[in-house]
């Protein structure tokens, strides 16, 4: 028997020549490009079909949700799929659970490709909280000018604390918009650079930075930038994730495909 990292590929090497990638996420692109670029495996990416206008993906792509376990074990199983990555968000936590369980009922491989949670360093001024209400709750009853950069699917939750000033970042609009009096909003998907945000801080005079902590270089920069001017941080701690194997780079993913790949995978064979 291969195993490797908790992952049994053998038996699952039986069942089925395809790789599905749950998507949405920069490491899910990372990913994608690098398989396609390789061109001797067969597989596909999946996104939930949030953003209103996604960058095209060097892979096969499909939009839009399975239909919860049900409909995911169908399709795992219609699609003869050998290998299932779960490179989603680590806030995504429904279709996390979801993959667990379906590659389980369809016998399938799984692991996740998750990127590593932020660390506090010396000098951050974290308020650690685990969900998005707690963070609402954090943010006290003295009003203050809050910088929300948490995707625009919970932000509305914020309406529960008025008093305060909101400056909203999101890829695409927050509808419905903060029921709030003072609330702006910026649409960018980033990168962000530490000077830039260090920049936007400042010029909106922001007290208090709420982030998922969703880990990555990628939206990093308003973490370092808030500790670079002393300011506090609301983080949104992760869930615990499915006891699956799991991997931190779009690297380590590709060697743990690549160790264990049972030639029957490869594209051709
Ligand atoms: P979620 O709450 O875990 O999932 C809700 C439902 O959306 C799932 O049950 C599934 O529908 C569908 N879904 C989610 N990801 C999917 C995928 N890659 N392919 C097909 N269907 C998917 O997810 P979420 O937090 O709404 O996130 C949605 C997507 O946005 C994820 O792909 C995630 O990677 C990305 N994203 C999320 C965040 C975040 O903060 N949550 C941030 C950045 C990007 P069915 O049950 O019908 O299959």
């Amino acid at each position: 028997m291969i195993v490797s990292h908790g992952v049994d590929f053998e038996s699952s090497a039986m069942a089925g020549h395809r790789i599905l990638i749950l998507g949405g996420t920069t490491e899910a692109r990372g990913l994608a490009e690098k398989l396609a670029s390789r061109g001797d495996i067969a597989a596909t990416i999946s996104l939930a079909g949030r953003t209103l206008d996604p960058k095209p993906l060097p892979l096969p792509t499909r939009i839009g949700g399975f239909g919860g376990v049900e409909g995911l074990v169908d399709y795992l199983a219609q699609e003869n799929i050998g290998l299932l990555i779960d490179a989603t968000h680590p806030f995504a936590n429904r279709i996390s659970a979801n993959a667990a369980t379906a590659a389980e009922r369809a016998g399938c491989a799984i692991f996740a490709l998750r990127r590593p949670a932020w660390e506090a360093m010396a000098g951050d001024r974290w308020t650690r909280v685990a969900d998005i209400d707690s963070a609402v709750a954090a943010l006290g009853t003295i009003p203050r000018r809050v910088f929300l950069a948490i995707g625009r699917q919970e932000a509305a939750r914020f309406s529960a604390a008025p008093w305060h000033g909101y400056l909203v970042r999101s890829v695409d609009p927050v509808d419905p918009p903060l029921g709030v009096a003072d609330c702006r909003y910026i649409l960018s998907g980033g990168p962000f650079t530490v000077e830039d945000e260090r920049h936007l801080l400042v010029e909106n005079r922001i007290d208090v930075v709420v982030s998922k902590n969703s880990g990555g270089a990628a939206t990093h920069g308003k973490i370092a930038a808030a500790r670079d001017l002393g300011l506090d941080v609301v983080m949104i701690e992760r869930q615990e994730p499915p006891g699956i194997a799991a991997v931190g780079t779009v690297e380590a993913a590709l060697a743990l495909i690549d160790q264990t790949l049972p030639p029957a995978w490869k594209r051709g064979v």
